[in-house]
């Protein structure tokens, strides 16, 4: 899988989402932190799933976490991906976690529940990084 020539679709660069995106480009992962109640959550939103506080910053994550659930596709239902079946869909639970989807960036044999993954950041399209896991030198 070439994840370099990354052309996929991207969702929108927002006001509110920037700063993930910005720290996608400098090769960190960024999520929101609750001031009030230290919860983090992902996607980013405007308010605290778990107190409803509006206080929160922007803090940088490990990058550490395990794979929740996977799935292999193998279908081609999206063009984009054509040239990449079978690629690895993986929701990893972060250390600090919160669930995060994206695709396993290496292409191991057996993927396992509760395998360590790190994030990794492909540059492609326009410059723009995307978040992807991998399972090489997880820790
Ligand atoms: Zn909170």
């Amino acid at each position: 899988m070439d994840v370099a020539a990354y052309t996929k679709l991207l969702p929108d660069i927002t006001a509110r989402n920037k700063p993930f995106w910005d720290g996608c480009a400098a090769g960190e992962l960024r999520l929101q932190q609750c001031s009030d109640c230290g919860h983090v959550r992902f996607p980013d939103a405007p308010v605290c799933p778990q107190c409803l506080s509006a206080s929160a910053s922007w803090q940088a994550m490990s990058g550490n976490g395990t794979i929740w659930s996977w799935c292999t596709m193998h279908q081609k239902y999206f063009a984009a991906f054509a040239d990449e079946v079978p690629y690895r869909l993986v929701y990893v639970r972060l250390a600090e976690g919160p669930l995060v989807i994206s695709v396993l960036a290496d292409a191991p044999e057996d993927v396992e529940l509760d395998q360590p993954v790190r994030a990794v950041f492909r540059t492609g399209a326009a410059g723009r990084a995307v978040l992807q896991f991998s399972t090489e030198t997880a820790h």
